[in-house]
């Protein structure tokens, strides 16, 4: 069975839709997908749909960005009920955050000789969850870097000239909204956040004092030496493991779904908890 908790489409800094989305996940054989838009749960009805004709097991979640002692950290709900109140209101709150970052990021690049970032930015996102991705797909479009990695260095990284710091929701308010809302909360590529093991021990401590029940052990962004350490912390922390593409676009050469996911045997797989339908994955043409 391959299971794949972590996705994203054109509803936040993903540019297929749902629909595609599940069915090049279905193409991939993927058997179990979680849609997990940036503080957005507008595309899963969409996907649902899409997962029921294909055969696809579809897992409602959501990534969440979130502050923890002033570091920016991504917490995936999974299995989240969308029109869960707190749930909902929280995320609306962030993306409200999400377009006011926007405008002063645009400030900034306009300042440094970027012109119109504001409105082609807007534009060629197309959502409320305004994101670095779209940013950093119309800087490159627009010739001021030529790939991710070397506009993140030089525009959008924390070191960058459009860089806005920001202050999201807090980690544990966070887990509370995902936990209301009948989901389970996973912290999401745990290695990318450069942390020394010490500091990754007083965040998982306190992430499961709050409820959190999840690592997101297996991810594209993992080296395999990280997700032996990963592995080793969750089982520390009796923290069920997760794995996920975070898969953003096709023909990435970082993240495709389904694909470099897999959990070492010692760990306790997330979904071990789950009800998931026997039947998945139908023939495209039944
Ligand atoms: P935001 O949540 O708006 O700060 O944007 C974060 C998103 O930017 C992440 O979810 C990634 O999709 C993307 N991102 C961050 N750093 C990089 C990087 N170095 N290269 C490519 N994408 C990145
Ligand atoms: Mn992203
Ligand atoms: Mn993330
Ligand atoms: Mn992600």
């Amino acid at each position: 069975m391959i299971v794949d908790l972590h996705a994203h489409s054109h509803f936040s800094d993903g540019t297929l839709s749902p629909r595609d989305l599940v069915k090049r996940a279905h193409a991939q054989g993927v058997n179990v997908l979680a849609l997990t838009d940036h503080d957005e749960t507008k595309g899963i009805k969409e996907a649902q749909i899409a997962a029921q004709q294909l055969g696809i097991h579809l897992v409602p979640g959501v990534e969440i960005s979130c502050t923890w002692g002033s570091q920016t950290i991504h917490v995936l709900g999974l299995n989240v009920d969308p029109s869960g109140e707190r749930l909902a209101k929280g995320l609306a709150e962030l993306r409200l955050k999400r377009i006011s970052r926007a405008k002063h990021i645009a400030e900034k690049l306009e300042k440094h000789g970027v012109e119109n970032a504001w409105e082609g930015t807007i534009k060629l996102a197309g959502t409320e969850a305004v994101t670095r991705t779209h940013f950093a797909r119309f800087l490159i479009q627009q010739g001021h870097a030529k790939e991710m990695g070397q506009v993140f260095k030089r525009w959008l990284g924390r070191k960058g000239k459009g860089f806005v710091s920001m202050q999201w929701v807090d980690l544990e308010e966070a887990v509370a909204w995902i936990k209301d809302a009948g989901g389970s909360a996973v912290i999401a590529h745990p290695a990318r956040y450069k942390m020394t093991t010490t500091r990754l021990k007083l965040l998982l401590s306190d992430f499961a004092d709050y409820g959190g029940v999840g690592l997101e052990v297996a991810c594209s962004s993992h080296s395999p030496p990280e997700k032996i350490r990963m592995a080793e912390l969750a089982n520390r922390f009796k923290l069920y493991a997760s794995a996920g593409s975070d898969f953003h676009e096709p023909d990435s050469e970082f993240a495709e779904l389904g694909k470099r996911i897999t959990l070492p045997e010692s760990v306790t797989p997330i979904w071990s908890t789950w009800e998931i339908p026997a039947v998945t994955n139908r023939c495209v043409n039944e």
